[in-house]
């Protein structure tokens, strides 16, 4: 009989519980018995969306307060030394989280190519099992009446994604000496857990670890190796061994090596079939099969899946046994449940959220099993898209400007009247409390929409009006229209669903809403032209027309699994296309594309990398070739990792990029020195994230340590991204700031 199991169902809750109750607790608004109770009951809640779904095993441990890496350093006694003054556990925990008032929260990074945000482990070469809450959380469902399979991050995931404090830097443990001892020394706590585990009646463990389908080194796997016959000591669980996200590295290695008794493979990466064909299975193991897909809200073939299936348990001779039906990845990565929405039912028909993917994976075991008439004529309706001619018409595709860069520039600066030094802003002025409120008095139909759109007006007015006060030589309209930067593009192109409710954990208790795009893209009607024109008749200066790029726009959509993301990239480009050019018609003479998700989007495995940059790069430049010499293109990415990616920036050829310097006090502009890169660069020379007023010094420092790399005549001075998150308060004391360190440099130089 074919069985089932799933994890990391969205801990957000439905009506964003989970986030509600982290926030109340943290503002002390409910006592630490009601914070602990309410999260008993979305914990509970969960299991019984998984029960009631019909998984076969249950899982647990894939519930956390704030993050599951975070639950590992704190299990397993990685907590440093600047939290020692805590008692309180909770404190401690959420202290490592998000810092105090005496200590800095521990560094949070990018989980893998996902949009959830870890908290990055940091180790001293010391582990301790400190308190057992797998076993505790087994327990507590025990109580429940459910025994359940607890799931954790395995131990080569764990040291790969920490860091280490080797003199004074923090380096990845891969990067040093230890990475063999770290491994080892955790794989012993590991192994103390497991004993625990067994002792108290548990039967199986899953360790996920998804660090096994990234290019590290070959010579690693000795340590994995060693690692794993150190927790698997004594231990008669059964153990399954899970990856996702890629296709597992080093596939035959790893199932001759391993003593794992289930092998799970996320089967929507065609290498991990191709392997499991090809290398086979140890005698008697089983195989974990996850083909619904997690990162995407789409109802999956379920007709392609039960041949898939068929073909892998005829060529390994498995029986169903031994084959155990998944979800391809965690759930987490998707929204709850579509029961809130109320889509058109032509669109929802194809959409499946978490619960419903898990409804899904279901009924595929059903009918796998024999108990379903299911008719898969139905799955055929949809016809499959014809993308083939627009993939070649992208492989044709070479955009270039008339001009190149230095031509252009010149003549650029010349007809903006742009002094040395220029300043601008990223974008977005601060969204106040008053204007999210008129938003969604707006939204609710409280408010008319020329009402809303006269208080538009009126914010642009005054912030136009504010930075021609300050002296700011490029001007930006504020983009008050807008609640975010993908989302506001999804609401005015054809082809987007938003939604209401479809929110996704990124960090903590934050999540975001992505738009799904579900069909065509196409621009019906000017998106951004109204606003930016009208901020522009206010004023004589240059105003920046601001748009987000096709890239960042498609990175953080849900897409469609079976069109490639080519396409969809092109389709969004040629809608954003026609945009700039009617911005251009417009008279605006400077045009911003952001591009924040540029980096985010590099495939995990190395192979893949070139090809996503180059295309990238290129769809960028697709967007912009036609525009006039003298329209200066702008973009802008908020980080501060270039060296992988400068090169195809370059290529992006666009006039001036804006970004972040000040973390490194301007040394990140080596990176650009290393390419030769001599278009203009904005440095970012305030950090935005924080609610400091940076000084005139230090903006200073920042801008004259850049110099010593790239020709200052290159430079631009602006924040290091939107001030959308900031209060007026601290922007306008930065900015005068600003102004002030820019003055200065055109004196000296
Ligand atoms: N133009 C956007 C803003 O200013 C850019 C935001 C971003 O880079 N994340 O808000
Ligand atoms: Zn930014």
């Amino acid at each position: 009989m074919f069985r089932t199991t799933a994890s990391y169902f969205p801990r957000i809750g439905l009506k964003r519980e989970y986030k509600q109750n982290l926030e109340s607790y943290w503002e002390k608004k409910i006592s630490k018995e009601e914070f602990v109770s309410n999260m008993q009951e979305i914990q509970k809640h969960r299991l019984d969306v998984y029960s009631k779904s019909g998984l076969d095993y249950i899982v647990c441990n894939d519930f956390t307060y704030y993050d599951f890496m975070l639950d590992l350093s704190f299990m397993f006694g990685c907590i440093p030394e600047r939290f020692s003054h805590i008692q309180d556990e909770l404190d401690l925990y959420f202290a490592m989280a998000r810092g105090d008032s005496k200590a800095q929260a521990q560094e949070m990074t990018k989980w893998f190519d996902t949009n959830y945000h870890y908290i990055v482990p940091e180790f001293d070469g010391h582990f301790e099992l400190k308190n057992n809450t797998v076993l505790k959380n087994w327990l507590e469902d025990k109580k429940l009446g459910y025994d359940t399979t607890p799931v954790i991050i395995g131990p080569f995931t764990f040291i790969s994604l920490g860091k280490i404090n080797d003199n004074n830097k923090w380096l990845k443990p891969s990067q040093t000496k230890e990475f063999r001892s770290l491994l080892l020394n955790v794989a012993k706590q590991y192994n103390t857990l497991l004993i625990q585990l067994q002792e108290n009646g548990v039967r199986r463990i899953c360790f996920d670890e998804p660090a096994f389908v990234l290019d590290y080194d070959k010579s690693f796997l000795k340590d994995i190796f060693d690692a794993y016959e150190i927790v698997k000591k004594n231990i008669f669980l059964d153990i399954t061994l899970n990856s996702y996200y890629e296709s597992l590295s080093y596939f035959n290695e790893i199932i001759e090596n391993i003593n794992f008794d289930t092998l799970g493979l996320d089967f929507t990466f065609r290498e991990n079939v191709e392997n499991v064909i090809k290398f086979g299975l140890p005698k008697d193991k089983k195989l974990q099969i996850g083909l619904i897909g997690t990162r995407h809200p789409f109802k999956d073939n379920l007709n392609e899946a039960k041949q898939l299936i068929g073909l892998v348990q005829k060529k390994l001779s498995l029986s169903s046994d031994q084959m155990i039906l998944s979800t391809a990845g965690p759930l987490m990565h998707l929204p709850v449940s579509l029961e809130l929405e109320n889509f058109d039912p032509k669109i929802s028909n194809k959409l499946l959220f978490s619960k419903e993917k898990l409804q899904h994976l279901n009924l595929l075991k059903n009918i796998l099993n024999g108990r379903s008439d299911y008719d898969f004529s139905d799955e055929q309706l949809e016809k499959d898209e014809n993308y083939e001619e627009t993939l070649l018409t992208i492989k044709k595709l070479n955009p270039k400007r008339a001009h190149p860069f230095k031509l252009r520039y010149i003549e650029q600066v010349k007809s903006l009247n742009l002094p040395k030094f220029p300043t601008t802003t990223i974008g977005s002025f601060p969204q106040t409390k008053e204007l999210r409120q008129k938003r969604s008095q707006f939204i609710s139909g409280k408010i008319s929409e020329s009402e809303y759109n006269q208080y538009i007006n009126d914010q642009i007015k005054y912030i136009v009006k504010l930075q021609e006060d300050l002296g700011i030589d490029v001007l930006v309209h504020g983009e008050f229209e807008r609640s975010d930067m993908v989302e506001f593009f999804a609401q005015k192109l054809e082809g987007f669903l938003c939604t209401k409710h479809g929110w996704v954990i990124s960090y903590g208790s934050r999540a975001i809403r992505p738009p799904i795009i579900y069909g065509k893209v196409k621009r019906t009607k000017p998106m951004t032209i109204k606003e930016i024109v009208y901020a522009q008749s206010l004023t004589k200066k240059p105003l920046k027309g601001m748009l987000t790029g096709p890239i960042t726009i498609l990175n953080w959509s849900f897409t469609r699994p079976n069109v490639p993301k080519e396409v969809i990239a092109y389709e969004i480009a040629l809608a954003l296309k026609e945009e700039v050019m009617d911005l251009q018609k417009a008279n605006i003479k400077i045009i911003q594309i952001d591009e924040p998700a540029f980096r985010e989007g590099l495939p995990l495995k190395e192979s893949k990398k070139k090809d996503y940059l180059e295309f990238a790069s290129k769809i960028f430049r697709f967007v912009v070739e036609d525009v006039d010499k003298l329209t200066q293109i702008h973009t802008h990415m908020c980080y501060s990792e270039f060296d992988e990616i400068v090169n195809y920036i370059y290529e992006m050829d666009a006039d001036c990029i804006s970004i972040e310097a000040s973390r490194s006090k301007g040394d990140i502009i080596s990176s650009f020195e290393k390419f030769k890169y001599d278009h203009a660069i904005g440095l970012g020379v305030w950090d935005i994230h924080s609610p400091r007023v940076p000084s005139v010094e230090e903006m200073l420092e920042i801008a004259e340590r850049s110099f010593m790399y790239i020709d200052k005549n290159l430079f631009w001075i602006n924040p290091d991204c939107g001030l959308k998150t900031r209060k007026y308060e601290e922007v306008i004391p930065s900015l005068k700031n600003m102004i002030e360190a820019a003055k200065i440099l055109r004196k000296k130089y």
